[in-house]
């Protein structure tokens, strides 16, 4: 079959791979329906990361069970699944806390830009439809796996409640899923920084009341004025730079949360600062097992289309042309047509 390997900075290949095998006896192997580019694939396409050996990429997946391992109880063949990008067994003590993307055996998942994957400890990480759910949601229910997951944990540890004031700083696909997470959570008013036009409009379909275009020290202000000198009640940090986690911890008023889901690169805290600030952090990779169900059945519902962040689609031998789209910013995310 065809796969994504990553050989290094900005050199991304379709090529020739062998494909997925159980391995454990916990592992599933499904067929993708759809796959997709995420914003953290470009860390190591822009060379942020070391690549020492060619990376098989892709994390976000959702598909058609083709087989189980002797282990797999809660998922069988013919089932269509969603899976989280952190995989997890979902029982053990953080598992338990609904942190399952700090599993005790914990792995992230890899290879799901292809037409077929293995999915490793399969019961903890998927969760089937009850029927097969329509084409026309697929893309839905593909931005549930990982890009609405993370949009919507950055809502939960941001405490976003009805009424709220929310900020969210970065209009990637991950920003524009924090808008939707915000909106359903109940949020009054959404406060979105964003300089790019078609982002906007999608930020404003998606429930964004506000829409700031200064950056840094002027954004903060800007923030702070709208909020009449307070601060937001709840601030989402979906970049992870020096200057948005700045913007993130200043645009919140004291004793808010900032719900942190970029990975940060190069970002440094003052120990001092941060306990005169005023205000707590709770981030890291999402554990998107915990809301899988509820977002799904969102989508199905037809309550929510996350899948409206995809604005390219591409089949999956075009897959570089996916990752230039994306690294330019021409595209905001890249769907992958896997068959
Ligand atoms: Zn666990």
């Amino acid at each position: 079959m065809k796969g994504t390997l990553l050989y290094g900075p900005g050199d991304v290949r379709c090529e020739e791979v062998p494909e997925p095998k159980i391995l454990k006896p916990t592992d599933a192997i499904i067929r993708l329906s759809a796959s997709c580019i995420c914003g953290s694939d470009l860390w190591p396409f822009r060379g942020f990361n070391e690549v020492t050996e060619p990376l098989a990429m892709g994390h976000e997946y959702c598909g058609i069970v083709e087989e189980v391992g002797s282990d797999v109880k809660s998922v069988k063949p013919g089932q269509f699944v969603v899976g989280s990008f952190c995989l997890s067994d979902n029982t053990c003590p953080h598992c338990r806390f609904g942190f399952q993307s700090s599993c005790e055996q914990r792995e992230f998942m890899q290879g799901a830009q292809a037409p077929l994957a293995r999915v490793p400890l399969a019961d903890g990480t998927l969760v089937a439809t009850a029927e097969l759910p329509p084409d026309d949601l697929i893309p839905h229910l593909l931005a549930v796996s990982d890009v609405l997951g993370t949009g919507w944990y950055a809502a939960d540890a941001a405490r976003v409640q009805p009424g709220s004031t929310v900020a969210v700083v970065g209009d990637g696909a991950v920003g524009l899923m924090g808008v939707l997470s915000a909106s359903q959570l109940g949020a009054e008013r959404i406060i979105v920084m964003s300089r790019h036009q078609t982002r906007q409009q999608l930020a404003r379909e998606f429930g964004a009341t506000d829409i700031v275009t200064e950056r840094g020290e002027e954004g903060i202000a800007r923030i702070r004025e709208l909020t009449e000198g307070v601060g937001a009640d709840a601030v989402l940090e979906c970049v992870g730079t020096e200057q948005s986690m700045k913007q993130a911890v200043y645009a919140a008023r004291p004793g808010a949360m900032i719900g942190y889901v970029g990975v940060p690169h190069g970002v440094t805290f003052d120990g001092q600062e941060l306990f005169f600030a005023q205000r707590g952090l709770l981030g890291g990779p999402a554990p998107v097992r915990r809301f899988l169900p509820d977002l799904m059945d969102r989508v199905l519902e037809r309550k929510i289309a996350p899948g409206k962040v995809f604005d390219l689609e591409l089949p999956l031998d075009e897959v570089a042309e996916g990752y230039r789209a994306m690294d330019e910013r021409r595209a905001i995310k890249v769907l992958l047509k896997t068959s």
